[in-house]
């Protein structure tokens, strides 16, 4: 390892973060307050107007439930649609986390509806329940709640249901609408809060959100990566079962992504294909032209990457992610905490850092099951040469005479190798779930901030 410790070289090329810490705090509360305005914000238009006479406190409250539930699906559409700007402050995991945990609220909420109709008033509701009889307005409601419930069930037991990831997303986009569609033929059914112009306009704005949302995401976005193909121009084998793709920009200029980001790739002829996969990059982001995803055999789509023959066409939405060490051109330096294929965006970071010649002092702790799964194992050196760099092997099973750390990366391994003043560091974290929520509980312990601990999540779903 070389310690180079001089401190004028010290970003030689300092990286303009996109926004400052502030700045994305500031803009981060901007996207929240605007959510309340869209998710409560049509209840006052609703109620701007004359209410229905005769209708006593709690039937007035269920509506104003159901309203707000299908005020927060639709902005679901929005949250989920890739929009860079509004995904910036926060990260792609952070946002499908809010996602799944709005979706439980919303369909509570809305669950919560019919029961208080009932409990308010048995005689007049509870008749609506005989669906054969019912009136259509009541038919649409009861079948926009089995679409739900649907959903419910079909994302949380996914795997459990035997559902592959494609199978799911399509069902999920299409039950989606569909929900949407029927909740809106309720309200237009049921007739009520319909009668001022303003009270229209929301639910036509409602709709025109989602109809404008899916149309940006269904046929705008492809139609803009259709304008810019790649092509694979290379395909290695790597460590632990892993594939190094190369892609080069076929007829364009390519794309800057910071390091540690990551794109949704299409590989094959059409970009129409509902088969995109989110992967890291793995290249330095100061090589311009072809990049560079490692990809591990890890299901159906990923155990035949290998077989990808070089000229196929390929399709990049991104970059994407909050996982770069440019968003934190202050701290005095970063520890790395990988597990198996985690370790990519790390890769990339790292590939960069040592090509702008930074100077800082940098700590990879790789935990990897055995020496022969070490992905880009003969790189590390070569890294720890050109940066001020300590790399840390921790195996599940070492070989015999191995001398280098095993086991779990737990407190005792993170005190022996994380430097003192380890609170200026920002902490970089990506593995398997369950090695990275124990190493994010431990961190706090031994001096690191939460501020200082970022976290990509390979599984969002
Ligand atoms: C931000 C991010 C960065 C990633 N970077 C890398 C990387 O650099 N290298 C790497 O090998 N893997 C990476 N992954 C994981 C990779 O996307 C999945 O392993 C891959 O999509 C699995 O596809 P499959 O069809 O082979 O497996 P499947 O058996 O279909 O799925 C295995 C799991 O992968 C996830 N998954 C599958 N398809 C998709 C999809 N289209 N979109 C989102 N998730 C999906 C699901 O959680 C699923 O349970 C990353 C994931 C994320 C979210």
């Amino acid at each position: 390892m070389i310690i180079r410790g001089n401190e004028d070289r010290h970003h030689m090329k300092p990286q303009k973060p996109n926004t400052t810490r502030g700045g994305r705090l500031l803009l981060g509360t901007f996207w929240i307050g605007l959510y309340f305005l869209l998710t409560i914000g049509p209840l006052a238009i609703i109620y701007l107007g004359e209410a229905p006479p005769g209708r006593g406190f709690w039937i007035e409250l269920s509506i104003a439930l159901g309203f707000i539930g299908m005020a927060m699906i639709t902005v679901q559409f929005v949250i989920t649609a890739r929009i860079d700007r509004i995904n910036g402050p926060y990260g792609i995991d952070v946002i499908y986390q809010f996602h799944r945990q709005i979706s439980i609220l919303s369909i509570t909420l809305i669950l919560i509806h019919p029961i208080m109709l009932f409990a308010a008033d048995p005689d007049r509701y509870l008749p609506l329940l005989r669906i054969w009889e019912a009136p259509l307005r009541a038919v649409l409601a009861w079948l926009g709640l089995l679409g739900l419930i649907t959903i419910a069930a079909t994302s949380i037991w996914r795997v459990k249901l035997g559902l592959s990831y494609e199978t799911w997303r399509i069902l999920h986009g299409i039950l989606a609408v569909a929900v949407l569609a029927l909740a809106l033929g309720h309200v237009l059914g049921v007739g009520h809060y319909l009668e001022q112009f303003w009270q229209r306009g929301m639910w036509v704005g409602m709709a025109a959100i989602v109809v404008l949302v899916s149309g940006y995401v269904r046929l705008v976005k492809p139609l803009l990566m259709q304008r810019k193909p790649w092509r694979v121009v290379n395909v290695r084998r790597e460590c632990g079962r892993s594939w190094t793709v190369e892609l080069e920009p076929d007829g364009h200029r390519g794309l800057r992504f910071q390091p540690g980001q990551f794109a949704w790739v299409t590989f094959g002829r059409s970009v129409w294909m509902i088969r995109e996969h989110p992967f890291s990059f793995s290249s330095s982001a100061e090589r311009s032209g072809r990049v560079a995803f490692t990809i591990k055999e890890n299901g159906d789509f990923t155990d035949h990457i290998g077989e990808t023959k070089p000229g196929t066409p390929a399709y990049l939405d991104g970059p994407h992610g909050v996982f770069t060490i440019d968003r934190r051109p202050d701290v005095k330096g970063a520890v790395f905490i990988a597990g198996g294929i985690g370790v990519t965006p790390i890769m990339s970071m790292l590939r960069t850092l040592a090509d702008r010649e930074d100077s800082r002092r940098f700590v990879l702790i790789y935990g990897c099951p055995a020496w022969d799964q070490v992905t880009f194992r003969d790189e590390w050196s070569e890294l720890e040469e050109r940066l001020d760099l300590k790399v840390i092997i921790v195996l599940d099973d070492p070989p015999e005479g191995w001398e280098g750390e095993s086991g779990r990366i737990d407190e005792a391994l993170l005190q022996r190798h994380l430097p003192e003043d380890r609170a200026a560091y920002e902490h970089y974290i990506c593995g398997p779930p369950a090695m990275m929520a124990s190493v994010r509980e431990v961190l706090p312990t031994i001096g690191v901030p939460a501020e200082r601990i970022e976290m990509e999540e390979f599984e969002l779903a």
